[in-house]
């Protein structure tokens, strides 16, 4: 399945909000039901939320009369029910020092860009941080991370392309300790051509920084693009299974993808969702709310 992480296009985007227009007002019988459970599928809400939903509504309107807002209403408190124990706002100058932190997940859903988004937030309320370039397959990625180290006046440690991350983070921590810094901030690879050579390279990550710290990782922070739909739920199991991931942050929430996804992701899943993101700016990331994702989901 690698292969295709990644790939998706946009497709929870407005399905949702636009297949619920079409419900207007009519009875529910068992007909209205399963189209209701099919749109509700088909966004990526997942088919347990979507036969909860279904079936919380028959049992109280079930042959009556019931219109699209009646349906929008239920189905927001379900998907509020669903995300509201996902809520945790991280407060990441606090705990341990220095507090490490990894983010994880496949090319192109931005965690470089999170990474320099929660760095500007840092520096701005005087967390000492270093940022580390643990990508190192990836020029562009490189610079990216060197950029916004630059903008936000955030040290930045990289090596030469094709050098070893591992060995790369095991010197950041080093240094981080020696300059009693309060965060290390580290990118990692995300390319899927192989699959089984990423994973272990983050799990060589993750016991490297065992060596310099028992409890380290303390933070791996899966960051997941809206716009791949379905595929999040995968990259989710398959991220969470090698590098132990404890929190999640979604991206690209500004365009069309809705992020259907995270319902089904948030009802399989016991992982706080930290933060989402809005843009491609410093001021783009906002700490997850469970009401007002619902809102934007339903419409
Ligand atoms: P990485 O490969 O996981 O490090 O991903 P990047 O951080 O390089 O991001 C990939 C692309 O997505 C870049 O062009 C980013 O500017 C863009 N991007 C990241 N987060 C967001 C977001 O929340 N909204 C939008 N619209 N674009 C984003």
């Amino acid at each position: 399945f690698m292969a295709k992480l990644g790939t998706g296009l946009s497709r929870s985007s407005s399905r949702l909000t636009t297949g619920l227009a079409v419900f207007g007002r009519r009875k529910l019988d068992d007909d209205t039901l399963e189209e209701l459970e099919d749109l509700l599928i088909s966004s990526d809400l997942g088919a347990k939320v979507a036969m909860r939903v279904a079936g919380n509504l028959a049992k109280e309107r079930f042959d009556k009369e019931i219109t699209e807002d009646e349906i929008r209403l239920a189905l927001a408190e379900e998907i509020t029910d669903v995300m509201r124990p996902r809520e945790k706002v991280v407060d990441f100058s606090d705990g341990p020092r220095p507090r490490i932190v990894m983010f994880v997940g496949v090319n192109g859903s931005g965690k470089t860009t999170t990474i320099g988004k929660i760095a500007s937030k840092l520096k701005e309320q005087g967390a000492k941080a270093l940022l580390v370039a643990g990508d190192t397959f990836r020029a562009a990625a490189i610079e990216q991370l060197t950029v916004w180290g630059e903008r936000a006046d955030i040290p930045v440690m990289s090596k030469p392309i094709g050098s070893d991350a591992a060995g790369l983070v095991y010197e950041a921590i080093e240094k981080a300790k020696a300059e009693d810094l309060d965060l290390v901030l580290i990118d990692t690879a995300g390319r899927l051509q192989n699959k089984s050579e990423l994973m272990s390279e983050l799990e060589k990550i993750v016991r490297v920084t065992r060596k310099l710290d028992p409890d380290a990782p303390h933070d791996v922070i899966l960051v997941l693009d809206a716009t791949v739909g379905q595929n999040a739920l995968s990259q989710v199991e398959a991220f969470r299974n090698t590098a132990g991931v404890t929190g999640l942050v979604m991206t690209k929430l500004d365009g069309t993808a809705k992020g259907g996804v995270l319902v089904a992701i948030a009802e399989a899943h016991d992982l706080p969702i930290h933060f989402i993101g809005i843009g491609e700016k410093a001021e783009d990331l906002r700490p997850f709310s469970a009401e007002a994702f619902s809102k934007a989901l339903v419409g």
